[in-house]
């Protein structure tokens, strides 16, 4: 075990992982520690949105083309209505399993010079250093990147104004080819279903509720359009589960401690922006770092997470409404152009006022529908 370092990071999924490339880059001596043993694995949608690739690809890293799969926008459906809006002129997005995304940060940030502990679960912090077992190592710079659950969090001190509203989620993987270049939303009357194509034969689906009673299979039930795709489709992982919600916290760094990703607050599954806001988080605070000073980290992060969480609000109150869903899939066939707007506004290519005019045309859509 090493005895000290400049930044120690408690948690090694992607928050962590990038969070360790990006304080490498400016030059710092950077430890991981993870409870887990590499590739982790983790209940998600998997698929990147173009601005989290764009962020990714800021830490020098690419997912294999033959182990991810491209999309080219967002589809809802709901009932019989089905409608689409692809992402701006040149962009798209890209999904691939968690185990590959994990091996593919692993690889980097240890061909970077990052000290990777695996197995190594951390049990306490203080303002010098990091406990792990019965080690403790000195740091400069200690970095919650533990996940929606974190201790770290509740260690520092942060959890004040942490209000989860939780969703609870399950996903699982079929063996089945594409049937089509979107990510896909399903809208039921009490959860949601999304599917993405993982690769040339595999396609992740989550579903995501208010109920933690509702599994994946019972949920399905709802989707039919879904369900029917999957009919006889092998299903080639075991379903796991999670939780997802908006989630705020007042502070996300005291002294020389600050939380990342899921640690820092989350946003709901709906928006498939968590790793991509993770991503820009740990660009932000490695500046921080470097300066000596992490106080600027809160406005950034703050900004940061004001889009995400306004379109998941956006999306979220269609939630158990079915009524509203149809009327809203009928406002956006009739008016293709604000969802594309939308979507735009969601990757952020467009700037939030935006939002104000196809709000209008929304509003007054779904009076008029
Ligand atoms: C159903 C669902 C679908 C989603 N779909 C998408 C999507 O399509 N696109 C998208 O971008 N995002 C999606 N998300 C969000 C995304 O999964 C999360 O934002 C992302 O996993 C956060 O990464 P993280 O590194 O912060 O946390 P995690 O991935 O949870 O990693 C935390 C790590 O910390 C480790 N750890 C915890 N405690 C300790 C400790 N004491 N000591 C050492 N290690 C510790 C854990 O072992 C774990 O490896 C989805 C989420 C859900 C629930």
């Amino acid at each position: 075990m090493l005895n000290s370092t400049d930044v120690f990071v408690i948690g090694g999924g992607p928050a962590g992982l990038a969070m360790a490339i990006a304080a490498r880059q400016r030059g710092l001596r950077v430890a991981v520690a993870d409870g887990r043993q590499p590739p982790i694995d983790k209940a998600c949608g998997e698929g990147l949105m173009p601005d989290g690739l764009a962020s990714l690809e800021r830490l020098g890293l690419q997912l294999p083309v033959s182990e991810a799969y491209r999309f080219r926008g967002i589809r809802f459906l709901s009932r019989e209505l089905s409608t689409d809006a692809s992402f701006p002129v040149g962009s798209f997005g890209l999904a691939a399993r968690r185990t590959v995304l994990h091996r593919v940060m692993t690889e980097r940030a240890a061909q970077v010079g990052t000290e990777l502990l695996w197995g190594a679960a951390v049990t306490g912090i203080s303002a010098d250093g990091v406990n792990v077992g019965k080690d403790f190592v000195r740091a400069r710079w200690i970095i919650g990147a533990d996940g929606s659950n974190s201790r770290v969090r509740r260690w520092a001190g942060l959890e004040a104004g942490y209000r989860p509203r939780l969703r609870y989620a399950f996903r699982r993987h079929y063996r089945v080819a594409p049937w089509t270049e979107h990510m896909e939303v399903h809208w039921g009357k009490r959860c949601q279903g999304y599917a993405t194509a993982v690769g040339d034969e595999q396609v992740c689906v989550a579903l995501a509720s208010h109920d933690p009673n509702l599994r994946l299979e019972d949920g399905l039930k709802e989707l039919s359009w879904l369900s029917a795709r999957l009919e006889r489709a092998e299903a080639v992982t075991t379903e796991r589960g999670s939780v997802t919600g908006n989630r705020r916290l007042k502070r996300v760094w005291r002294g020389n401690m600050a939380l990342i990703g899921d640690a820092a607050g989350t946003v709901d599954a709906i928006t498939g922006e968590g790793l991509g806001l993770a991503f820009s988080q740990t660009v932000a605070l490695a500046g921080c770092i470097e300066a000596g000073d992490l106080s600027p980290y809160q406005r950034i992060h703050d900004r940061l997470a004001l889009r995400p969480l306004l379109m998941a609000r956006l999306m979220l109150t269609l939630d158990g409404r079915p009524r509203l869903q149809h009327r809203t899939l009928q406002t956006f066939q009739k008016h293709p152009e604000v969802f594309q707007r939308l979507l735009a506004l969601h990757v952020g290519a467009l700037p939030a006022q935006d939002l104000v005019w196809d709000g209008l045309t929304l509003g007054w859509g779904l009076i008029t529908a």
